[in-house]
């Protein structure tokens, strides 16, 4: 089977490290080559600076892109995804694949899908059924209507496999767990010995708070943005400092706020770093405070309480189980959870057994069955 796989922006990276770590094993283990699968990377370029791209790569050891159609920092959602479509477009025609794979709800999903569905090339979907129901960020455009178009709708959680009942979306559908497990617990376990990160920026386990801020929702906003600033600047503190390490945009909109001196001076701020330290970071840190999708989950992976600073989440089972708390950018209220987390913690079975990725893999090769509930898990 020839399958493309198309990629574009940092989480999606790590995503697909573990499905294509699963595919390089399946193929090993077939001996009749008209049964492996052929994976071939395009990457939109979406995400193009080395430490929100390259270094995931190496770092992860993930096959080299076939192509790179060289798409980041292009002006508007629209400008971006016409551009991406045209390139896929002309890779898939050349191709001629099988079987189009994409990952989570960026605009190089959306272009992916979008394109092969066009040209009638059967899509699947990785981390289908995620719903915020907040149709103002344009992640949950692009997801609800990749959803739409692919065939093969693979579920991290059974809350995902219930937003496509609703919608009328069961076929295809399977709850295979989330791949962000699967890394949280290959990853995981390397990570003290490939990063030195709490040594080189002078952290102690446990006395200092890692925050992350990029969705447009809070960086695009400069009400919600200075808010969310004034509480890092407070919760900051010498013996307890927030490390903070910096996406592109939330840094060139910091700037353009005037927010980057006052904040440098109380915050520790950093580059994007790479996926080993931020592990570490993750399971090192006393909590995280976050608006990203994929560190809510490996906060409660590594079972660090997290401070999600948005006013709703796809990923409700962590608030549930009480080792998220979601504050909006209100500062008091991010300050109170920061220093008030649940005392009640409970264990979260749904993200699947930490082998979604075989699970995927295995579900490309053979027919997906359609009816919901009768398969809770793939087997
Ligand atoms: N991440 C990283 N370095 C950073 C920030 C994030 O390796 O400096 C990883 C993080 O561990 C997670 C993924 O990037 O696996 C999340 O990406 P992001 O927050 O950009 O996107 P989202 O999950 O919100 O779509």
């Amino acid at each position: 089977m020839k399958l493309i796989t198309i990629l574009g922006a940092r989480p999606q990276f790590i995503k697909a490290a573990t499905v294509s770590r699963a595919l390089i094993e399946y193929n090993r283990s077939v001996t009749d080559p008209a049964q492996r699968i052929d994976e071939k990377i395009l990457h939109t370029g979406q995400h193009y600076d080395a430490n929100m791209s390259d270094v995931f790569f190496r770092a992860l050891e993930i096959p080299q892109p076939a192509w790179n159609l060289h798409c980041g920092g292009i002006g508007s959602h629209a400008e971006a995804t016409a551009r991406m479509m045209t390139g896929i477009e002309r890779v898939l025609l050349d191709e001629r694949p099988d079987r189009v794979l994409v990952y989570g709800d960026t605009d190089s999903t959306l272009a992916g899908a979008l394109t092969a569905a066009k040209l009638h090339i059967p899509v699947a979907h990785v981390e289908a059924g995620l719903r915020s129901f907040n149709r103002r960020m344009p992640e949950e455009i692009n997801r609800v209507l990749t959803d739409h178009l692919a065939d093969r709708l693979f579920c991290p959680t059974r809350a995902a496999v219930e937003h496509l009942r609703r919608e009328g979306i069961t076929d295809g559908v399977m709850h295979t767990g989330d791949v962000m497990y699967d890394a949280a617990l290959i990853f995981g376990r390397l990570a003290a010995g490939r990063s030195t990160v709490i040594e080189s920026l002078g952290l102690t386990p446990k006395s200092f708070y890692l925050a992350t801020v990029h969705r447009a929702e809070n960086t695009d906003d400069v009400t919600r943005l200075t808010a969310i600033v004034r509480a890092l600047i407070e919760a900051s503190t010498p013996t307890c400092p927030v490390v903070w390490p910096l996406h592109p945009r939330t840094r060139s909109r910091l700037e353009a706020y005037g927010l980057l001196a006052p904040l440098s001076d109380a915050v520790r701020l950093t580059d994007p770093v790479d996926y080993w330290d931020m592990v570490r970071l993750e399971q090192s840190a006393a909590a995280i405070l976050t608006d990203s999708g994929g560190i809510q989950k490996e906060a409660y992976f590594h079972r660090t309480p997290c401070v999600t600073l948005r006013d709703e989440t796809e990923w409700t089972e962590t608030v549930e189980a009480g080792w998220n708390i979601l504050t909006g950018s209100d500062t008091d209220r991010i300050l109170h959870a920061l220093r008030n987390p649940s005392p009640t913690r409970h264990e979260i079975a749904d993200f699947g057994d930490g082998h979604a990725a075989e699970h995927i893999v295995r579900a490309l090769i053979k027919n997906v069955p359609s009816q919901l509930g009768r398969h809770p898990m793939v087997p």
